[in-house]
């Protein structure tokens, strides 16, 4: 943007008044060119120039408004003034605070400053200087006042107020503009904020339901549903790495006695302390412990010979038996006992389903035969 001229036209022949005119278009020239020119003008110095120019102003805007109450002027007159003063002060101010956000904020804040001084000093500031010389001669402030709205140029002071109308009303709307954009930015923000919280909540809601349908509520341990899918993916895994998969089938002993004996609520109890004793033996991070239904309970147990399921196996007889929980009409022991049928294989058959079902019949044999040969112990089949 070219360097603001100050024109003859501007003279209003008030020599203060002059003067400080002079002085803010320097002050204007020196910020046009900190904000065009001065690429290497910091923040805070152009900060500093911008605070001064708009001291500056209002320091001027204070001796006119002196000016004119002193000499007594057309309240009308003093009014609109002092209103056109006020509205300079806060345009610039809000377009200077807003100006990261316009689009080209040099262009629009000198163009701003300029065309509204211009047209000020050119309008307003003539016609007050006219006013007070009138008043000088001895013409009633009254007089002088409508002297000017009647007998000077009509046609230009219609123009002059009119594009100087124009300016504040484009200034206020590029205001409006920039605060509505600042906000539906604000409001975009906060909605991707709220949805990121809800998608969050949502993941957390989704791993809870996820938890439930696989978790068999009176146990808390895994349920069948989510064995037989574990029970597939253990089958792939131990045939790619070509290792042996164990399953321990444990079924509680005379159970059905049990009941049958403590009620049915006693009996609950009863498999939850069992539970949780089988729990605090199989307890390796890839173990994985279910309720296969009823009584009975299974574990898979990944990367595991026949031998090392046996002794596990006989680990988790012994810490139920340990447990003591009173059966009188067990027929093996005066305590609630436990038979398991283990079994160990790297799957062969084609088909990870069929191996798994294979593999179950295998532990489902072998504890059928621990029952047979007595209960309260571990078969290997
Ligand atoms: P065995 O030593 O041969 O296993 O004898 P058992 O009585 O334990 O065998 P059976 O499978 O015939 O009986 C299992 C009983 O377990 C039958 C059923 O009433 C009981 N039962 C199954 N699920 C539950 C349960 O959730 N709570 C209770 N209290 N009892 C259950
Ligand atoms: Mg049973
Ligand atoms: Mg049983």
């Amino acid at each position: 943007m070219d360097t603001f001229i100050w024109d003859r036209n501007f003279i209003t022949g008030l020599a203060d008044v002059d003067r400080q005119h002079h002085e803010l278009v320097d002050l204007f020239n020196e910020l046009n060119h900190s904000l065009f020119h001065g690429s290497d003008t910091g923040a805070a110095e152009l900060e500093a120039i911008f605070q001064r120019l708009l001291a500056y102003a209002a320091m001027h805007f204070a001796d006119e408004e002196a000016l004119m109450t002193d000499a007594g002027l057309d309240a009308r007159h003093q009014h609109s003034h002092r209103h056109l003063h006020q509205q300079f002060v806060e345009q610039v101010r809000s377009m200077w605070a807003l100006r990261h956000t316009l689009r080209q904020p040099a262009e629009t804040i000198m163009g701003f400053l300029t065309a509204w001084l211009g047209l000020h000093i050119l309008g307003i500031d003539q016609s007050m200087a006219r006013q007070l010389a009138a008043i000088q001669a001895g013409t009633p402030a009254v007089d002088a006042f409508d002297h000017e709205t009647r007998d000077t140029d009509q046609g230009t002071q219609a123009l002059l107020k009119m594009v100087g109308n124009l300016y504040h009303v484009l200034a206020e709307q590029n205001n409006d503009l920039v605060a509505a954009n600042q906000q539906l930015e604000s409001r975009v923000a906060a909605r991707t904020r709220d949805l990121a919280a809800a998608n969050d909540q949502l993941q957390v809601a989704n791993q809870q339901l996820q938890a439930f349908s696989r978790t068999d509520g009176l146990l808390r341990i895994h349920n069948r549903a989510y064995f037989d899918e574990r029970l597939l993916e253990e089958v792939a895994r131990a045939r790619r790495q070509a290792q042996p998969l164990a399953i321990l089938m444990m079924d509680v002993d005379f159970f059905k006695r049990y009941n049958d004996t403590y009620g049915h609520q006693a009996g609950d109890a009863c498999l939850q302390a069992v539970a949780r004793a089988v729990g605090s033996v199989v307890k390796r991070r890839t173990d994985f412990l279910a309720r296969y239904g009823g009584e009975e309970l299974v574990a898979l147990l990944p990367n595991t010979p026949g031998d090392g399921a046996v002794l596990l196996a006989q680990r988790v007889v012994d810490a139920v038996r340990a447990v003591g929980l009173a059966h009188a009409a067990s027929d093996v022991a005066p305590v609630v006992t436990l038979s398991i049928g283990a079994a160990s294989a790297v799957p062969e058959v084609a088909g990870d389903a069929e191996a798994g079902v294979q593999l179950l019949a295998q532990a489902d044999a072998a504890l059928y035969q621990a029952k047979h040969q007595g209960r309260n112990r571990v078969v290997l089949g």
